[in-house]
């Protein structure tokens, strides 16, 4: 018999949730991935890089091309050097880089302190290293600040002499949070007091709307010193069964990590590497990108707002939470399922993003919805929502 490391865990809930619409035949607002294609010229790009022999095993770190692009986007944006030979990996996806940074910095018996709620991966790969995790809460929102905000006392409380890593996510998956610059004063704060190493996951860094900027990590130099920033494609250019992202970090934190990426995987498909590099050329691909997602982000809170969901603002993301407490009392898994299986819309539950999902302080009557959809997608959930 095998001794499983990761008891407690079963089949992630974007996968259980999926499965469950397909299996109901309803539209599904839970997994994040948009139902319509990237742009046809970046696929044309691949068959050209194909045609053109980009075929065999791609350089370990990643194509040159690709590195030096992300370098030239990285420095154009946030303003920090990126040594393309040296510190930037590209990796299979952002869940790869993710793994392989956690795998690397965190030793058996380290606490890594993560943000409550936090993506799926996060507690696995820490327990994978053998490593603690230490949860600490975002703070919900209030009648007077209907935003979810980091309280950056709680964070510097939780760091202590064996916290090896700080992870974060802004834009924040599930809920949509966004930083701002003085969440960057107060993380330089900590990080000059204390030294702890930081892994910033910001996947959706050109999905922040309202016309703020992303506060990417790399804007300050001193965070940038001890950060893994980790991005992908995926949520970018729609393209996230094409599973390819990077990790910008230092020399010495860059080589840690591709020690255990080049035993992980190797390297990443060679044809979308290329097609990713030479498509990355043209900025409005992603400097349009918040416009977009915010008209369906509009459209969506519109939408619920016919219905008896509440929908709580997204600053960020294409996600949207709803609270459904006017509906029902159940559980936000037990909601998740009967939702889908008696009105056909497909929904995530928080309290999966919680270490404890069956706990009550893990349930708080949300519901996250995916708005990477087409128009009629939405518009065809929020009927069948308006039943509810
Ligand atoms: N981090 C967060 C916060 C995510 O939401 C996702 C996926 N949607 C990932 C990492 C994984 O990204 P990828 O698909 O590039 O592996
Ligand atoms: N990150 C996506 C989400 O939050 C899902 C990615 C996955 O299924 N692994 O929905």
């Amino acid at each position: 018999m095998i001794r499983s490391k990761l008891p407690d865990v079963g089949t992630t809930i974007f996968t259980v949730m999926s499965r469950l619409a397909i299996e109901h035949q309803a539209i599904n607002l839970g997994q994040g991935f948009p139902d319509f294609d990237p742009d046809p010229r970046l696929c044309q790009l691949v068959s050209d890089a194909m045609a053109a022999g980009h075929n065999q095993y791609p350089y370990m770190p990643g194509v040159a091309p690709l590195r030096q692009a992300i370098a030239q986007k990285v420095q154009a944006l946030y303003g920090h050097t990126y040594d393309p030979e040296t510190e930037i990996t590209i990796t299979s996806g952002a869940t790869e880089a993710l793994m392989a940074t956690v795998l690397a910095a965190v030793n058996s018996g380290d606490e890594v302190v993560v943000i409550e709620p936090c993506y799926d991966s996060y507690l696995p790969a820490i327990r994978l290293a053998g490593g603690t995790a230490v949860p600490v809460p975002l703070r919900a929102p209030t009648a007077e600040d209907p935003y979810y905000r980091i309280d950056w006392q709680r964070v510097r409380d939780a760091i202590t002499s064996r916290t090896r890593l700080l992870m974060l996510n802004f834009p924040h998956n599930p809920t949509g949070t966004v930083l701002d610059s003085s969440d960057l004063d107060a993380l330089e704060s900590i990080v000059r007091e204390t030294g702890v190493l930081l892994l910033s996951d910001e996947v959706y860094e050109h999905i922040v709307f309202d016309g703020k900027p992303h506060a990417s990590l790399a804007t300050r130099p001193l965070l940038a010193e001890h950060t893994f920033v980790i991005s992908s494609f995926g949520k970018t250019y729609h393209t996230t069964g094409w599973k390819i992202g990077y990790c910008c970090a230092p020399r010495q934190l860059s080589a840690e990590l591709r020690k255990v990426h080049q035993f992980m995987v190797f390297t990443v498909p060679s044809p979308m590497q290329f097609a990713l590099a030479e498509f990355m050329q043209d900025p409005k691909p992603y400097t349009e990108l918040p416009a977009f997602y915010q008209a369906k982000r509009d459209r969506l809170a519109a939408g619920l707002a016919n219905t008896r969901f509440k929908p709580l603002p997204s600053p960020g993301t294409f996600f949207m939470l709803a609270d459904y407490s006017a509906i029902s009392k159940q559980s936000e898994a037990d909601f998740a399922r009967d939702l889908t299986v008696r009105h056909g819309v497909t929904v995530i539950p928080i309290s999966a993003f919680y270490q404890h999902p069956d706990a009550e302080a893990s349930n708080h009557r949300l519901a996250r919805f995916c708005f990477a959809k087409k128009d009629a997608t939405l518009d065809a959930a929020i009927e069948r929502l308006a039943d509810v």
